[in-house]
């Protein structure tokens, strides 16, 4: 396993922490971007904010993370990728 392997399998499983606890909310479409709102884990971590541009299908988040790792979806923005997924799955559902 590469560096990069564990870093991201580390990185998957901090996302589903996030989406098991309830910390991933999406907070509505706001222009044309999706905004989702991820609370920390712990007291001592900071929240954090998820913009998913719907034109462009582009994730982005303000985490330090991020701002280091451009080429690297944090754990904010997989989360956010999973509720999104999820409540477009709801949505086709009710259509039928
Ligand atoms: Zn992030």
């Amino acid at each position: 396993m590469t560096a990069s392997d564990f870093q991201r399998r580390m990185i998957d499983e901090k996302a589903s922490r996030l989406l098991d606890s309830g910390n991933v909310k999406f907070e509505g479409v706001f222009g044309r971007n999706a905004r989702f709102r991820i609370l920390p884990l712990t007291p001592k971590n900071h929240e954090h904010l998820v913009f998913l541009e719907l034109d462009t299908g582009v994730y982005s988040c303000d985490c330090k993370f991020s701002s280091l790792h451009p080429d690297v979806e944090c754990s904010q923005i997989i989360s956010a990728k999973r509720i999104w997924a999820a409540m477009n799955v709801i949505q086709a559902q009710q259509k039928t």
